[in-house]
């Protein structure tokens, strides 16, 4: 902190969306509850134990609604954890604790149960067992939930606040997102993250400017504080002078009027200036972002991320909601082509209920079970969300496709199960398509060396370059340390693409690029020449794509694609990447 703490002050992190926002912070910490304190009037204290019993009887029927939808969806084995849940809800001598504890000090019940179930959690937590230590997460998660009750909130409730402001948060996750109130979201100021995280994408999809790694922002940011975020360049700027507000007013104005000159291209059709067709579709993860779909003037849906439904609700939606939501966005896109990604729940995308695969510790989350691998074992969930895409499929244009395939095994696998989902609605007699094309996407090393392989049992790939970017470099998408080998442009990941692409085209499938290279005006050019087919884009940042797409001629991008295959560094392409948009763009923007 400076010494003076309305001074202007400067943060540097990683440009992560783009846009400029001011506004008052709003500063979001994982803390554990706030429970208050109080004390209690003698002759309200059988009060307060009825308020204890009821609390403990309302969770304990909350958690068996949980077990009997995890027992049904996963299994009886991941069912188990919630017995040592209901356990501790019973433990005589953690109640009996508890009000001895209200009769001693006199305090209010929640205030009395947090302190008792902590003593526990500290004895459980310092002895050298496992068993033990496991114990002590039961009773952590179980106070939450009994705590949430006492207090009457629903558990892991809407992040609200009154007024516009610019959110400040250690690291968010996509379940924080789920829940936060968007609409009242300026920018969004992490101190963890990477350029791909999940959080990051949803702010790009909004159009929410976006500023993360900054280390210590939440320390040097107070609540209230007046902020700016510009995440054109990655810069935070607290409590700003008059002339820094005044100057970043006029670059608010001038970015806006570029974006205009962006947007007119959105009635126009997509091809290069030399009259080549080239599809340019738009990422969604929901009906609410089809308005946004058809206002940018997508082709049609590159990627329907459905973990969505699954991150926001409290348990695992049923068959039923999640083909009311899928049709949703099906019926959106007005007869333009869906994607529709099964389930890729894991790596940073892990359920706020805390429940089944998720209970478990998991080193590497990202090189673990996750998407794909999860599915192949809960074949039940699975066939449950294939069957709702399958319903959905008969109210409009449909594509199918697998996350995190690592080779042909998982890929017959999961066709085998569709076959299943199939007859499973030919005996219920329920419409769906019967030619619904698969897609692999392609987003581990594995898989791109063997879309040959691959090539033979589906009919399209989607390169998932937010993941396969990470597992080519070992660079954590997550991590701000680095940040800096996450690199789009690196020899690897050109001749990787490159790879897919020849493969491809030996047995005539298309190729889409659906991670966040394809909304990075840098890689237009580069990603046209290396004989992709399709980019699905953030919304919001579709016009621009195709503004630049309008200014290109197709055979300048095959030109760039040979020059950078034949370049040995990530910054040399980067470069040489940066001047074919510039010399494109010159007319629109200043470099300087
Ligand atoms: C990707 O990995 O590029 C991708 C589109 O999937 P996600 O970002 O959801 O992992
Ligand atoms: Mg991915």
């Amino acid at each position: 902190m400076s010494e003076n703490p309305q001074e202007e002050r400067t943060l540097t992190g990683i440009p992560a969306s783009p846009g400029v926002a001011h506004g008052p912070a709003f500063v979001f910490l994982h803390s554990e509850l706030d429970v208050p304190a109080y004390t209690i009037e003698t002759d309200q204290f059988d009060h307060e134990i009825d308020r204890f019993e009821k609390a403990l009887i309302a969770t304990r029927k909350e958690i068996q609604k949980i077990r009997v939808e995890i027992a049904d969806n996963l299994g009886e084995a991941e069912a188990q954890i919630f017995d040592a849940h209901q356990l501790v809800l019973e433990d005589k001598a953690l109640i009996d604790e508890t009000i001895r504890e209200l009769r001693d000090t006199g305090f209010n019940i929640e205030h009395c149960f947090q302190a008792v179930a902590q003593r526990y959690i500290d004895f459980f937590d310092s002895i050298d067992d496992d068993y033990l230590k496991e114990r002590a997460s039961d009773i952590r998660d179980v106070a939450r939930r009994l705590l949430h009750t006492l207090l009457g909130q629903a558990f892991d409730t809407m992040i609200t606040f009154s007024e516009d402001r610019i959110f400040v948060a250690e690291d968010i996750t996509p379940s924080d997102t789920a829940n936060l109130d968007q609409g009242r979201v300026l920018g969004l100021i992490t101190d963890k993250g990477g350029h791909t995280s999940h959080s990051v994408i949803m702010a790009r999809s909004l159009g929410i400017p976006a500023v993360v790694g900054l280390h210590d922002a939440t320390d040097q940011i107070d609540p209230g504080d007046d902020v700016i975020i510009d995440g054109y360049d990655g810069i935070v700027i607290i409590h700003p002078t008059a002339e820094t507000l005044f100057k970043y007013g006029k670059l608010k104005d001038k970015r806006k009027s570029i974006v205009d000159t962006f947007s007119k291209t959105i009635p126009l059709p997509s091809q290069t200036a030399d009259g080549r067709e080239f599809i340019l579709s738009a990422n969604v993860e929901s009906a609410q972002d089809i308005d946004l779909v058809n206002r940018n003037g997508a082709r049609g849906i590159g990627l329907f991320r459905t973990e969505g439904i699954f991150l926001k609700s409290n348990s695992f939606p049923s068959e039923e909601e999640q083909y009311q939501d899928y049709r949703a966005v099906v019926e959106g896109a007005q007869g333009r082509m869906v994607t529709i990604r099964t389930l890729d729940l894991g790596g940073d995308k892990s359920l706020k209920h805390g429940v089944g695969i998720h209970h478990i510790h998991e080193e590497n989350p990202f090189m673990g079970f996750r998407a794909i691998r999860f599915c192949l074992q809960y074949t039940n969930l699975f066939k449950e969300q294939l069957r709702a895409i399958l319903r959905a499929s008969a109210h409009g244009r449909v594509r199918i496709m697998y996350p995190m395939i690592s080779g042909i095994e998982e890929l017959k696998r999961a066709n085998e199960l569709l076959e299943d989902a199939k007859q499973d609605l030919e005996k219920r007699g329920e419409a769906h398509s019967k030619d619904l094309p698969v897609g692999t996407m392609i987003e581990i090393p594995s898989a791109a060396y063997t879309t040959d392989i691959l090539a033979e049992h589906c009919s399209f790939f989607s390169i998932g370059t937010n993941d396969l970017i990470q597992y080519l470099m070992a660079a954590d998408r997550l991590n701000d340390q680095i940040a800096h080998l996450y690199q789009p442009s690196h020899p690897a990941v050109l001749r990787t693409i490159r790879t897919i692409v020849d493969n491809a085209k030996k047995r005539n499938l298309n190729v889409s690029v659906c991670g966040e290279m394809a909304s990075d005006p840098l890689y237009t050019g580069l990603l046209m020449g290396l004989g992709i087919d399709e980019l699905s884009i953030t919304p919001a940042l579709l016009p621009e794509v195709k503004y630049l797409v309008r200014t290109i001629h197709f055979d300048d991008t095959l030109a760039l694609a040979k020059k950078a295959m034949d370049m040995d560094t990530a910054a040399e392409i980067r470069t040489e990447l940066n001047n074919f948009r510039k010399e494109r763009l010159k007319d629109l923007m200043d470099w300087e």
